[in-house]
């Protein structure tokens, strides 16, 4: 049988976030994935926002890892010269209420670590946005975008340099616990290869429950319930009449429709959330309305005719319908009592930017 050090379970941001850190350590890492590429699922199907760290419950891993996370992510895109820009955020309010709403929001990203966001009147917003219709916001000057294909594209390149592999096609089926570590056993193409694995680390996102009930020894007890949360997004056409992203206050299971930009300046509306049973990317038009109704809001002379149904993507929540927040859930011997085995659950937003600050944490815990 083959051996390998690091068996990494799914290729998305996270994956090849993971792979990129532990294959400058370790000899023999592999990162697989079912697709036929990498970063085919969630980690392509987002808003590609480089998030502050506002909302998070103090000292929650998503507050903690997203901070992290982006001052990582900036420095990593320096650096690889990956198309990126710190465009800004504006929270908006329509009235006392949200006001104070966004009072709250200005505390909490404090106690984050968040202090560098501007409250912004109403007259400061006219002048320099005049498209928004907003009583007062905050102005969060750390937000930004990123193209998460070249970021991507530059994780997989740092692996294949430090002598990692990246096999695509190749889906994990089942492992089993021995005393050498854990077998796996994956199928590429048809074809059935057993590997002798140190360590695995399963991070196969809307998959992760079920490639953890594959591994035997894995308590089911401790695999959670993951829910699909679609999002779907509406494309802009022509001109941006924002130059930061617009953000409405927070909904329930998610950030509310808002206005995002790409790294091209293209405008685009979204995400809403809408619980649903099976892995469907559809985009109905019928969502035109509730989202002209969301976006108007905050963009009262929006076209209608330049709203066009785009794409979506599917959140892998612990959170359920009118449940309270749910932190990441990264798992390692001392919940399951598997040794060599780490599990990710949950990684919703903020995964994207926190993927690098995730890896970081990853390897803390090979090493503990
Ligand atoms: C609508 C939406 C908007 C979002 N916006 C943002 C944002 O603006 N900013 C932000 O920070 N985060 C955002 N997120 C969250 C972010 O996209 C995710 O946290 C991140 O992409 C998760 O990456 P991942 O690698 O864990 O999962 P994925 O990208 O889903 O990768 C998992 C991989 O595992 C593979 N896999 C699964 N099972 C197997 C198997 N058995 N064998 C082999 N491979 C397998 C899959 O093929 C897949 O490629 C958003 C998410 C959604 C849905």
């Amino acid at each position: 049988m083959e051996e390998v050090d690091v068996l990494i379970v799914g290729a998305g941001v996270v994956g090849l976030a993971i792979a990129a850190r532990l294959s400058q350590r370790y000899n023999n890492v592999l990162l697989v994935d079912k697709n036929l590429s990498f970063g085919e699922e969630t980690s392509s199907r987002n808003s590609e926002v480089i998030h502050a760290g506002i909302y998070y419950p103090e000292n929650s891993l998503k507050a903690r890892l997203c901070v992290k996370g982006k001052e990582l992510l900036y420095q990593y895109c320096q650096q690889r010269h990956i198309p990126h820009q710190r465009v800004g955020k504006l929270l908006v309010a329509n009235n006392k209420q949200e006001e104070e709403q966004l009072k709250t929001t200005l505390a909490q990203a404090k106690r984050n670590g968040v202090d560098d966001l501007v409250w912004q009147n109403q007259s400061q917003l006219t002048k320099s946005t005049p498209a928004l219709a907003a009583t007062a916001a905050l102005l969060s000057p750390s937000t930004g975008v990123i193209d998460v294909h070249s970021y991507m594209q530059s994780l997989l390149a740092d692996i294949e340099n430090q002598g990692g592999l990246f096999v695509a096609q190749t889906n994990f089926v089942k492992a089993t616990v021995n005393k050498l570590g854990i077998a796996a056993t994956l199928n590429s193409q048809g074809e059935q290869i057993k590997l002798q694995c140190k360590t695995i680390i399963n991070c196969a996102g809307l998959h992760a429950t079920q490639v953890a009930k594959a591994i035997t020894d894995m308590p089911i007890n401790k695999i959670p319930k993951l829910h699909y949360c679609r999002g779907h997004y509406f494309s802009y056409q022509g001109q941006s009449p924002f130059q930061q992203l617009i953000y409405p206050i927070p909904e329930a299971n998610g950030l509310g429709i808002h206005a995002s930009l790409n790294t091209a300046g293209q405008l685009k509306f979204g995400p809403d959330t809408q619980y649903i049973e099976n892995i469907d990317y559809q985009v109905s038009d019928n969502l035109k309305a509730k989202f002209i109704k969301a976006i108007t809001k905050y963009f009262p002379t929006i076209d209608h005719d330049k709203l066009i149904p785009d794409y979506a993507g599917i959140r892998p929540k612990l959170q359920g319908p009118n449940e309270g927040f749910k932190d990441f859930c990264i798992q390692d011997e001392k919940q399951h009592n598997v040794k060599g085995l780490i599990n990710l659950f949950g990684i919703d937003s903020p995964g994207l930017t926190s993927s690098l600050a995730i890896a970081e944490y990853v390897e803390g815990l090979l090493n503990s």
